[in-house]
């Protein structure tokens, strides 16, 4: 039976989406190759209020993220972490031989403006990451309250892990200062997962510059330069199927209406916090619990696995707990195409199955 995907990613994709993928291909060296891709940077730019250039990337996110950190540091990058995807930069780093290094919050805390004052005091650092929206704990890190941190250092390439935000929650990017904004195609985009984009900023290119070693595939300045110097071809042949889908789900988003895009995503945050407090309770402090991801704490000691199974037979699913925190919590994704009328469906079979569905660990 098919399931309703209350998953942080992947989304629910609609149907009308999914056909854009199922369109006949052209070469992607052609003038129609061009003219997409064209359109669809375009179109990100409104979408992310940037005059930045736009990189288009067949990758997840995470591609992006390491070609950010290699292509970009010459000195030391200065990684912020608050759970498991502020992790994965730092591994990055470390694989690729960048020098970095992790500054932590615990689980469930966000980043704080005075914390990243404090690291780039210190004047070790040209590159900086922070992740917006960390997925694995349901904590939106106040970006505009770091980006104004980072005004005083000018110097400092500001990259920004945006992948389970941007989309459903307004990133205003030239105004915030952000060098290199990344996202993923399968969370609050709502396609089809393998595709991922950045904006990237004049400072952030000539930062990359001056790194020898940037890598081959996801070299963001060969990229840049090859896209301006082939009319917004790549390099290596991309897939033109997400693009397609991409592009027609980019003008689903202007119709209906940025402002009420991230209206809805917060209406739906709100619903699932409510509930959330008063069922169980929420794992991140409240002032910062994520607009698209709630991470809910297992307050009643319920076994989630038993749940998704119970849940399944209605036709849903929610995530686990991510890493370390599976079984302690459990996460519900409102991103993307869903609908309020979609969470309250999730919502009331959940309360059915903690009544009637033997999902208690100890009676
Ligand atoms: C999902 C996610 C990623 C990883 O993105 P991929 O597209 O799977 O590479 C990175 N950061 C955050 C915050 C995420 O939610």
């Amino acid at each position: 039976m098919r399931k309703k995907l209350f998953i942080p990613g992947p989304v629910e994709v609609r149907e009308e989406v999914l056909k854009e993928m199922s369109k006949p291909l052209f070469g992607h060296r052609s003038k129609e190759a061009s003219h997409l891709q064209r359109e669809i940077s375009n179109k990100l730019q409104r979408l992310m209020y940037t005059n930045n250039g736009i990189l288009l990337s067949t990758s997840s996110g995470s591609g992006l993220m390491e070609g950010a950190l290699r292509s970009c540091t010459a000195k030391r990058a200065a990684i912020f972490s608050c759970g498991a995807f502020g992790e994965r930069w730092y591994e990055m780093a470390l694989a690729n031989q960048v020098r970095a290094d992790l500054f932590e919050v615990e689980y469930g805390k966000p980043i704080r403006g005075e914390m990243v004052k404090k690291a780039l005091d210190s004047a070790r650092y040209d590159l900086v990451t922070i992740t917006h929206n960390e997925t694995s704990t349901g904590v939106m890190n106040p970006l505009a309250e770091i980006a104004d941190t980072l005004r005083e250092y000018p110097e400092v390439v500001f990259c920004v892990d945006a992948v389970s935000s941007l989309g459903g929650v307004k990133i205003p990017v030239d105004e915030l200062g952000i060098d290199i904004c990344i996202t993923s195609s399968q969370k609050c985009i709502g396609l089809p997962p393998g595709f991922s984009f950045c904006s990237i900023s004049e400072k952030a290119l000539e930062a990359a510059r001056g790194v020898k070693y940037r890598g081959v595939y996801f070299d963001l300045l060969k990229l840049h330069e090859y896209k301006m110097k082939k009319d917004f071809q790549y390099p290596f042949t991309p897939s033109l199927s997400h693009m397609f889908a991409l592009d027609s789900q980019l003008d689903s988003i202007m119709a209906e209406g940025l402002d009420n895009r991230f209206r809805r995503h917060k209406v739906m945050a709100e619903q699932v916090q409510r509930w959330a407090k008063d069922k169980f309770s929420l794992f991140p402090e409240e002032q910062f619990a994520s607009t698209t991801v709630t991470c809910i704490s297992n307050t009643h000691n319920i076994n989630i696995a038993e749940l998704n199974r119970g849940l399944a037979e209605a036709g849903f699913v929610i995530s686990n707990g991510y890493g370390k925190l599976k079984e302690k919590t459990f996460r519900i994704a409102h991103m993307g195409d869903m609908t309020v009328e979609d969470i309250e469906e999730l919502l009331s079979a959940i309360d059915h199955l903690l009544i009637t569905g033997g999902i208690y660990t100890h009676a």
